[in-house]
């Protein structure tokens, strides 16, 4: 049955079996605690089961050898980079990640759905085509663009980062692309170390690659004047057919790994708003993939604001707070920049 709003949600069990040896930040429990916050929720969404990706789909993003090296991994520990672990079952929830998110994905581009939210992990942003970074090992989003864009005839697809770090492996993976857009608020500089001004794309893929890096105690007023000055001008100028968001929720004031000062009410004000620009653009075709985000509370609430954000029958009114003068500039100058490339920001 879909639900009278059209949304879907992947949540499952299954997530929570990638599993560090000790502690690390990117763990089971995240997902134990947006389990807990949803509770009363349901009702605002249709449940998309999970199901593992093909090798053709991994393939899609991934070399070969690297997935014959997490293949010879299974069932064992490993350090696959200083950042990222492997476990027993990693490789099966990886591949269970991104075949969750290729299958949420089909079903809003081929209409069975409207907009879905993939609450998956591993988190995907980092993967680079050869080797996993970051926490992630196979780059959910990227895959799920490169096999829509392969099987179901779409072309133009936008790929919003609102993850506080800048999604290196994504950028990589189409910045040679002109019908894929990969647009990303990151807080700068800081891990990864990518994501400057000046990576704006290559050869035909000039100008499809949007870096909004910003500094650090950036909140709700900034990321607004940022999605208003420049994100929602380029998004609707590209005109995608599906916007798909790496949605971490590391910015979140209270976690513990980066420094931004977003709130809970400002992650619900980003998912209406792209709602809103998806309702414009792309008929609200809109899939949002969970990514980082390591304060349980923070996190989950989070979360649970988006799901009712992205739930409700209609787009919620949801304002971010107005810019304040030190903001301005901020937003003014990232727009010059991107105004190269974008009629709309000139
Ligand atoms: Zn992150």
């Amino acid at each position: 049955m879909v639900t009278p709003s059209g949304f879907g949600l992947t949540r499952d069990p299954c997530f929570q079996e990638h599993a560090p040896s000790g502690y690390h930040p990117e763990r089971p429990e995240r997902l134990e605690a947006i389990e807990e916050a949803l509770v009363g929720l349901e009702g605002a969404w249709e449940d998309c089961p999970p199901r593992p990706a093909s090798d053709e789909e991994i393939l899609a993003v991934h070399g070969l050898d690297y997935l014959r090296a997490l293949r010879a991994l299974e069932g064992q520990y490993a350090q696959l980079d200083p950042d990222t672990y492997s476990g027993p079952r990693s490789l099966e929830t990886a591949l269970l990640s991104a075949g969750s998110t290729v299958e949420l994905a089909r079903r809003i581009a081929t209409g069975r759905l409207q907009r879905g939210f993939a609450l998956v992990r591993p988190p995907g942003h980092h993967a680079e085509r050869q080797r996993a970074m970051g926490f992630c090992l196979f780059n959910n989003v990227a895959i799920a663009a490169a096999v829509l864009r392969a099987s179901e005839g779409l072309e133009r697809i936008a790929i919003l980062d609102w993850d506080v770090h800048h999604g290196n492996g994504t950028q990589h993976a189409f910045e040679s692309e002109r019908d894929v857009l990969y647009a990303s608020l990151h807080q700068s500089p800081f891990y990864p170390g990518t994501g400057s001004l000046r990576e704006q794309g290559i050869d035909s893929g000039t100008g499809a690659t949007v870096n909004l890096p910003m500094p650090a105690g950036c909140g709700d007023p900034e990321y607004g004047a940022v999605f208003d000055a420049v994100l929602v001008p380029v998004l609707r100028e590209f005109e995608p057919e599906l916007i798909l968001v790496s949605a971490g929720f590391d910015a979140h004031a209270r976690d513990p790994l980066a420094s931004m000062q977003v709130s809970t009410d400002g992650f619900a004000a980003m998912a209406a708003r792209i709602r809103e620009v998806a309702d414009a653009v792309c008929n609200g075709r809109l899939l949002l993939v969970l990514e980082g985000g390591y304060d349980l509370t923070a996190l989950s609430e989070s979360v649970a604001a988006v799901v009712r954000a992205l739930g409700a029958p209609e787009t919620p009114e949801r304002h971010f707070p107005p810019p304040t003068a030190p903001v301005r500039p901020l937003a003014a100058a990232l727009r010059e920049v991107h105004a190269t490339h974008w009629r709309s920001l000139r």
